[in-house]
């Protein structure tokens, strides 16, 4: 390149040196050779020698100076206006380069302005590629978060309940221990969490001050949430991995989002219970209530066909209840139900089903039962009743019960037949003095 370059200027150089040498050699030519010098100009100029035009021109200058004192006086306007035009090639020509440094600086801006703004547009296509990919997770696990409260929230029992909660927490911790337990039972972590009341994580179990120097934790972290039912806590959630580290501070309230989920479920499956409790026992004598009894009967009777049993039904009337009530008052009647309520269940063996039939009117339901058996049921009810002091405010009162019994399938081969049979022979206990069993 260096070698290039210098080549080109001793051509240059010898050009000069040439046209002088014409011009000293030969002066009387000399406004015909002078003009050469815009040649050699020419010359260096498309070599793209910028420093050597201005030398030469200097020079050229001198030399057309020293031709003057050589030539006739007349030929000096002519050489003067030959010097003038190299000024002016000269001009033209640095003017010229000075246009195309700008536009080469004009474009140099112009490629340096696209690359930084291909530079941006990477920036911002990386950013979003970014953004994409997050939010594309959030999404995901907004899904995966939305299924898994669908799957608690739809579960029938509170023992599916923390199955379905287990079974998510395992496949999105994999590798990690997951549990529910009902109290802590000596389990450090649980108690812990107990104690804060409320979502627990522990990062280092060894490093925790939870856990004393000597008693070495079998898990290396973990994290405990309890599970509460009408703000009692009844249970807790709990995940425990070998390695420190295992969970974050997002893990603890993903956990805390799905045992927030089954309690609701839960607390939802214990109204439903105690709703359907409250349809199955009458609210006043916790016997079985009259919808309960109709539906057990025909159950009953049922099975006494299939199994070719028998089965008994005794039902009694608290004999005039409406004297009771009217002598000692509408809540001593009440505490008069709750005390025959109670003396049904007593005489009644586990397999019998005793309920509130109406106002003051009772059932027992004896699967397997004859009616001698059922007979002697009721007249020990009747025994009881009848011998029994009903304590209400100090005041001790009386009463007497009749019963009419009836049997499957002897008196009906139908619930509602049995029903019936049972019902008029307690009118003709009633009819025949009160105070009776009739079977
Ligand atoms: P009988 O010996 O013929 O059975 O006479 P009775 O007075 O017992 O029969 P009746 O059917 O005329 O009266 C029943 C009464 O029971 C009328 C009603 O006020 C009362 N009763 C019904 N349910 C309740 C209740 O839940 N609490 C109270 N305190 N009374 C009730
Ligand atoms: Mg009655
Ligand atoms: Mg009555």
């Amino acid at each position: 390149m260096n070698y290039a370059r210098t080549l080109t200027l001793l051509g240059s150089d010898s050009l000069f040196v040439g046209v002088s040498l014409l011009l000293f050699l030969r002066p009387g030519a000399g406004l015909f050779f002078y003009p050469l010098y815009g040649a050699v100009f020419i010359w260096s100029d498309l070599r793209g020698e910028s420093e050597t035009p201005l030398i030469f021109i200097v020079l050229a200058t001198f030399a057309g100076l020293f031709l003057a004192s050589r030539l006739p006086s007349a030929q000096a306007l002519p050489l003067a206006l030959e010097i003038a035009g190299l000024w002016a090639l000269n001009w033209g020509f640095s003017a010229l380069r000075g246009l195309e440094f700008a536009a080469q600086r004009a474009a140099a801006k112009e490629t340096q302005d696209i690359e930084a703004a291909t530079l941006d547009r990477e920036r911002e296509k990386s950013y979003y590629l970014a953004y994409h990919k997050d939010a594309a997770a959030q999404v995901r696990v907004r899904r995966e978060m939305t299924e898994s409260a669908k799957s608690i929230g739809s579960a029938l029992d509170a023992a599916e309940v923390r199955a379905r909660l287990v079974s998510i927490l395992t496949s999105r911790f994999p590798g990690c221990r997951v549990g529910v337990q009902d109290a802590p039972r000596g389990d450090a972590l649980l108690a812990a969490a107990a104690a804060k009341g409320g979502p627990l994580l522990v990062k280092d179990a060894r490093q925790s001050p939870l856990f004393p120097a000597g008693a070495k934790p079998a898990f290396g972290s973990g994290m405990a949430v309890p599970l509460s039912v009408m703000r009692q806590v009844i249970g807790f959630v709990k995940l425990e991995a070998d390695a420190p580290g295992a969970f974050g501070p997002e893990d603890l309230k993903t956990v805390d989002v799905l045992a927030t989920v089954a309690s609701l479920s839960l607390e939802n499956i214990r109204f439903h219970e105690q709703i359907h409790a409250q349809a199955v026992r009458d609210p006043l004598t916790r016997l079985y209530s009259h919808k309960a009894f109709q539906e057990r009967l025909a159950e009953e009777i049922l099975r006494a066909g299939r199994n070719q049993t028998t089965a008994a039904l005794i039902m009694g009337d608290i004999d005039h209840f409406k004297t009771y009530n009217d002598r000692y008052g509408h809540q001593a009647g009440d505490a008069l139900l709750r005390s025959v309520a109670a003396v049904f269940a007593d005489f009644s063996r586990p397999v019998d089903f005793p309920a509130r039939y109406g106002g003051e009117e009772f059932a027992l339901i004896l699967p397997s039962a004859s009616i001698e058996q059922a007979r002697e049921t009721a007249e020990k009810i009747r025994r009881r009743v009848a011998s029994e002091s009903f304590m209400f405010g100090g005041t001790k009162t009386s009463v007497t019960i009749s019963l009419g019994v009836a049997g499957f399938p002897a008196d009906a081969t139908t619930a509602s037949q049995l029903v019936r049979a049972a019902d008029q022979r307690l009118y003709r206990a009633k009819e025949g003095g009160r105070d009776r069993v009739i079977s």
